[in-house]
């Protein structure tokens, strides 16, 4: 697996490091992770490494294109492997649990805008907001009261960002 990794961080054009193998493997463990988590996974194979340093192996990969980053209002940005797929995310909104939801349409970018004003479009990026499986038994109310109270969350949150 290492051999296959360090092939596509050199055809990236980036020089291969232990702290890029290892923030690769620890993304291909855990997709949709934060600097955080990625950090503390690091963290495991290469003690001593700091979270800055993460950022910028973070920040560096992405810009390669060998990941993709994900920012959910609310959320620090996440990060995954799975790149150039135009695929979409739900992101639950009591636990922050992610998933990948693909492209319901079959090509990029899955959404026809009223207007683009005169920009080419190739890609959306969709963020469905809901409830996890996990989090669906915990909440012993009636569906309807449950979604009403989504969306008083959703217009409060939107309304104290600006
Ligand atoms: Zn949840
Ligand atoms: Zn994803």
């Amino acid at each position: 697996m290492a051999t296959d990794l360090e092939t596509r961080i050199r055809d990236a054009g980036l020089r291969v490091t232990g702290q890029r193998l290892a923030v690769l493997t620890a993304l291909e463990r855990a997709p949709h992770a934060d600097a955080d988590t990625v950090h503390r996974a690091v963290q495991r194979e290469l003690p001593g490494t700091s979270l800055q340093a993460v950022y910028v192996v973070l920040n560096a990969l992405a810009t390669a294109g060998l990941i993709r980053r994900i920012e959910p209002a609310g959320s620090p940005a996440l990060y995954e492997r799975r790149i150039g797929d135009n695929h979409h995310h739900v992101v639950c909104t009591s636990c922050g649990a992610v998933a990948d939801v693909d492209c319901v349409h079959g090509a990029a970018p899955c959404l026809a805008p009223s207007s683009t004003g005169g920009f080419v479009i190739d890609t959306a990026e969709v963020t469905f907001w809901g409830l996890c499986p996990a989090c669906q038994p915990q909440q012993h109310r009636p569906a309807h009261e449950r979604r009403a109270d989504q969306q008083t969350h959703h217009v409060t949150s939107y309304g104290t960002e600006d």
